[in-house]
C-alpha cells in the first residue's frame, strides 16, 4: 500500500508538495513556495519534513511558484533526481526559477542591512542563483498524454490541464502496491484551469481512480457566466472610458499568462479599430521572457483571435526591458495603457507607474486580478485614500475599476463538472490547494452529487495518509512536521494592519482633537490594562 503525506497546500493554497511512498520508490508531486502573511512565509525557512535526499524524483504539475518555488531549495538540501514537466513549464522555469532566487537573493539582503544596523545576526537567503542553475539541469520534458516510468512499477502521463501554459494534470499507475496485487490508480489535478480560456483547450483526463487528489482554489466561488468575447467587450469598455479621461490607464498583472491574455485581447480590441493613438507597454522584465516564450509556440495555442505571426507584436506594442526605458514611462501623460507586475502591486516596476498615476484624476488603475489583503493591490482596491509607496505619502485620486473575470482557475461548477467526470472514484478523493470553507462547501455539494461523503478527505498541513485498495486511512500528521497542523489565512499581522488602518480612519474622521484625544487615551488605557492582567 502507499502512503501520501500533504507537506503543502492543505487549508491554503500556496505551499503545494504532496509526498508518496510506495513499495519501490519515495517522491514528491510539486513543491511550492508558502506564500501569503509572515507566518505562512515563514514556513519556507523550515527544514522539509522529510530527507530530501532520500525523495528519488518529482513529478511537477506546471510553472507557478507556488507548485515550483521551493524546488532551488530542495536541490541545496540534496535532492538530486529527475525532475520531469512538460516541455513548455521547463521553459518558464528557466525564467522562473532564476527571477525567484533573485527575489530571495535581494530579500536577504535587505534584510541583512536592517539586521546590522540592529545588531542582528546575518541571514541567508532562501536560496540563490546557483541553486536555481543546479534545479533547472535535473528537468526532464515529457510529452502530454505519453506514459513514462519514473521507477519500478511506476507508471506517470500528463493530461492538459488547461491552467496556464504548459499546465498538467498527472496520472499515475503503481502496480503490484496492494497485497492483492491491485493496481493503484491515481490521479493529481494540479491547477485545473476554466473552461473559457484564451490559449487552451478544457481541462482533459480519463475516468476512473482509486484515488484523485484535486484542487479547490475557487471551491466556494461561482463566477457568472462569460464568454471570451464578453470578457473582451468589458475589458474595451474599461480602455475606452479609461483613456477618454485624458491621462494612462495602469494594469497590475501576473507576469505568467494573464499579461498574455490581456495583450492578446487588447490586439483584438485594437484590431476592432478601437484605442486609437493609445500604446500598450508591458514593463516587466520577466512578463517580456514569458511573452517571448508565448511567440515561440503561438501557432499551438487555442482561440487565438488573431494571427499567430501578430500576437502581442506590432508598433502599438512595446515590451519593456531596460530600466531607462521603464523610468521614462514615467513622465508620459496620457494615452499610455501600462500592463505592469507585481500582479498584488507588493513589489516590482509597478510601483512606480502607480506613483506616477494615482494622484491624477484622469488616471485610472484597473484591477484584473485576485489582491491578498494586506497587500497595496488590496488598499488600492478598497479605495483607501492615503496609500504608502516606497516611504511616500500619494493620494489615491486615479479612478480604481475592477474586471472579475481574468482567472487561470476553474470556479465550482468547473470543479464539479471535472471531478464528476473523472468518476468512478473507488477509495477516495482528497480536497487539497483550498482554504477550509472552499474545501468543506465543495465536500458537501460533491456529497450531494452522489460521491459518498465518507471517502471526501479533507487532509490538514501535514497529514498522512496509508492508500488502500478500497479506502484511506488516515495516519495523523508527520512526526516530523513543520511547527503547526493549520496555516493562518489571517496572522497577528495582518490583524496588526488592519488594526492600523482602522486606527488611522478613526483618528481622521473624529469630530475634534479632543475626541482623537480620548480615542488614543481609551486604547492607551485597555493596553495598560492588558499588561497588567
Ligand atoms: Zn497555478
Amino acid at each position: 500500500m502507499a502512503n501520501l503525506t500533504f507537506c503543502g497546500a492543505a487549508g491554503t493554497v500556496t505551499g503545494s508538495c504532496s509526498k508518496l511512498i510506495t513499495k519501490n520508490a519515495k517522491f514528491l508531486v510539486d513543491c511550492g513556495l508558502f506564500q501569503g502573511n509572515k507566518t505562512t512565509v515563514a514556513l519556507n525557512y523550515e527544514p522539509f519534513p522529510f530527507n530530501p535526499k532520500e525523495m528519488e524524483f518529482m513529478i511537477l504539475t506546471h510553472g507557478h511558484i507556488d507548485h515550483t518555488g521551493l524546488v532551488p531549495k530542495l536541490v541545496n538540501q540534496g535532492f538530486n533526481g529527475p525532475i520531469y514537466a512538460t516541455q513548455t513549464t521547463i521553459e518558464l522555469l528557466d525564467y522562473l526559477l532564476r527571477d525567484g532566487a533573485s527575489i530571495q537573493e535581494s530579500n536577504a539582503k535587505r534584510k541583512n542591512k536592517k539586521n546590522q544596523r540592529r545588531g542582528l545576526p546575518l541571514i541567508e537567503p532562501l536560496y540563490t542563483q546557483k541553486d536555481a542553475e543546479a534545479a533547472l539541469a535535473l528537468l526532464k520534458p515529457v510529452k502530454y498524454e505519453e506514459w513514462f516510468s519514473p521507477a519500478k512499477n511506476i507508471q506517470v502521463r500528463y493530461w492538459n490541464a488547461g491552467h496556464i501554459l504548459g499546465s498538467a494534470s498527472a496520472e499515475m499507475t503503481v502496480s503490484n502496491e496492494c497485497e492483492n496485487g491491485h493496481t493503484l490508480r491515481l490521479l493529481f489535478s494540479g491547477d485545473i484551469g476554466p473552461d473559457e480560456k484564451v490559449f487552451h483547450p478544457e481541462p482533459d483526463a480519463p475516468e476512473g481512480f482509486d484515488y484523485i487528489v484535486c484542487e479547490s482554489t475557487y471551491g466556494n466561488r461561482k463566477r457568472a457566466d462569460y464568454t471570451l468575447e464578453g470578457r473582451r467587450d468589458a475589458l474595451k469598455k474599461e480602455l475606452v472610458d479609461g483613456l477618454a479621461r485624458g491621462g494612462n490607464v495602469v494594469i497590475p498583472s501576473f507576469a505568467v499568462e494573464r499579461s498574455q491574455e490581456l495583450l492578446h485581447d487588447i490586439g483584438v480590441i485594437i484590431k476592432q479599430g478601437a484605442l486609437k493613438g493609445a500604446t500598450v507597454y508591458l514593463d516587466s522584465p520577466l512578463a517580456k521572457k514569458v511573452t517571448e516564450i508565448f511567440i515561440k509556440h503561438a501557432r499551438k495555442l487555442d482561440d487565438l483571435e488573431l494571427s499567430p505571426d501578430d500576437l502581442f507584436q506590432g508598433d502599438r506594442f512595446r515590451l519593456i526591458e531596460s530600466v531607462d526605458e521603464s523610468k521614462r514611462l514615467n513622465q508620459v501623460p496620457s494615452k499610455a495603457i501600462i500592463i505592469s507586475a507585481s500582479g498584488m502591486c507588493d513589489a516590482g516596476r509597478i510601483q512606480h507607474h502607480l506613483k506616477a498615476n494615482i494622484w491624477r484624476p484622469e488616471c485610472t488603475v484597473l484591477l484584473v486580478g485576485y489582491q491578498s489583503p494586506g497587500t497595496l493591490g488590496s488598499l488600492i482596491q478598497k479605495g483607501i485614500k492615503d496609500i504608502r509607496i516606497h516611504g511616500k505619502e500619494f493620494k489615491l485620486r486615479a479612478q480604481v475599476r475592477r474586471l472579475g473575470n481574468y482567472s487561470a482557475h476553474a470556479d465550482q461548477s468547473e470543479l464539479l463538472d471535472w471531478i464528476m467526470e473523472r468518476s468512478p472514484i473507488v477509495g477516495g478523493l482528497f480536497l487539497n490547494h483550498g482554504e477550509n470553507d472552499s474545501r468543506e462547501t465543495l465536500k458537501g455539494i460533491l456529497a450531494d452529487k452522489g460521491i459518498d461523503k465518507e471517502r471526501i478527505y479533507i487532509p490538514h498541513f501535514n497529514e498522512s495518509f496509508e492508500l488502500l485498495a478500497s479506502e484511506a486511512v488516515s495516519k495523523g500528521r508527520d512526526p516530523n512536521q513543520r511547527g503547526m497542523d493549520k496555516i493562518p489565512t489571517f496572522d497577528w499581522n495582518n490583524q496588526y494592519a488592519a488594526f492600523g488602518l482602522e486606527l488611522v480612519n478613526k483618528l481622521e474622521s473624529a469630530a475634534s482633537n479632543e475626541e482623537r484625544s480620548k480615542i488614543l487615551n481609551t486604547i492607551h488605557n485597555a493596553l495598560a490594562g492588558h499588561t497588567e492582567s
